[in-house]
């Protein structure tokens, strides 16, 4: 099947910043794919230069197997979401809702029906005639998010749309939009700086850095199998060991990576060749409810991070800041990078 979107060598310059060198991936129709990066590694500009908002300084970008250079952003069969939502406010919610379908000289009858319907899939058919400033964020969100899909595009992006929110409306506009995506069947293309939302939500994503992406996969494959020190810190916080340290601790020099979870605080040493136990002085901790994080010191100063879950009495929560504890994991569960 063809791919919505295709980004071949892309490169967006600007003066001497490269905000996008090189880049290729593909978007297949119906995916829900997210970009996850730290600010400034190139994700709206990716989301720009597929509404056509920009044009690449060199390569090329294909939707659904046409290349759009050229094209005109209205032509191009994508919507945009953006995180302050950009509701017109001098207009009704409904107002704002059909507004995609006025422009396309739609007649006023057919696109207030149309813009109901729309309204009544996110549950606002009450607030038709509402202003957006006497919205909630939530709302407001949802009425951006249907303002875009009135026209029915066939690929809907979406700039970190949960941004503005608090986190528990944030997690629960992040089921509704994966429904929404599940149910209408839409191509989403999803940027967020959130792992846990990419993880979350996506079929696959890709983790830029600097204006390159260092990743594409399923959000399973990018946790367990990180590709590199970057990507293994930046998607769950793994504790990357050099090859110095692996050297000294598994006797390979490989560098690798261990994930918090994964460590527990021992009182004796398994002493089995599976078991990997080294001492270390516990220099903080935190609480969160439902698990406790550590950061722990080992060898020659080195910092790693434990977290341990509080589903139990005894445990990983026994460990104290100042106590010189001994910490294990299993040889398997570590992951090495290649190359
Ligand atoms: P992200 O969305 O991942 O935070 P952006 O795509 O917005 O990152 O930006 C990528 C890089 O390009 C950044 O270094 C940013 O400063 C630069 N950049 C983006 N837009 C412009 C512009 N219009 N002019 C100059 N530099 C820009
Ligand atoms: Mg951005």
């Amino acid at each position: 099947m063809t791919p919505a979107v295709q980004f071949k060598n892309v490169c967006r310059y600007y003066g001497e910043v490269r905000a996008l060198d090189q880049v290729n991936f593909e978007v297949a129709d119906g995916e829900f794919f997210s970009m996850l990066g730290p600010s400034g590694s190139g994700k709206t500009t990716s989301l720009r230069l597929i509404a056509g908002f920009e044009a690449v300084s060199a390569g090329q970008i294909l939707i659904h197997g046409e290349n759009a250079h050229q094209v005109p952003p209205y032509k191009r069969s994508v919507n945009t979401v953006f995180q302050d939502y950009a509701l017109f406010p001098h207009m009704s919610v409904i107002q704002n809702v059909a507004y995609g379908l006025k422009v396309k000289g739609v007649d006023k009858q057919t696109a207030a029906h149309k813009a109901r319907q729309m309204l009544a899939m996110v549950k606002l058919e009450n607030m038709a005639n509402r202003h957006p400033a006497q919205l909630s964020g939530g709302q407001r969100q949802r009425v951006a998010l249907v303002r875009a899909l009135i026209n029915q595009p066939r690929v809907l992006l979406l700039d970190e749309p949960l941004g503005a929110l608090d986190l528990k409306l944030r997690k629960q506009m992040q089921v509704e939009l994966k429904a929404l995506q599940r149910q209408l069947g839409i191509t989403f293309i999803y940027v967020t700086h959130d792992q846990d939302e990419a993880l979350s939500m996506s079929d696959r994503l890709a983790v830029f850095r600097k204006g390159n992406i260092e990743q594409i996969g399923t959000p399973a494959a990018i946790y367990e199998t990180p590709a590199s020190p970057f990507v293994a810190d930046f998607v769950g916080n793994a504790n990357v060991i050099d090859d110095a340290l692996a050297l000294e601790l598994t006797g390979v020099r490989r560098a690798g990576a261990i994930r918090p979870e994964k460590i527990s605080f021992v009182d004796e040493a398994p002493g089995n060749h599976d078991t990997v136990c080294v001492w270390a002085t516990v220099t903080d901790r935190h609480y969160h409810g439902a698990s406790t994080r550590f950061t722990v010191t080992i060898g020659s100063d080195h910092q790693l991070v434990v977290i341990g879950q509080n589903d139990r009495a005894e445990g990983p929560t026994a460990a104290d800041a100042g106590q010189r504890r001994r910490i294990a994991w299993r040889r398997a569960d570590m992951h090495y990078f290649d190359g």
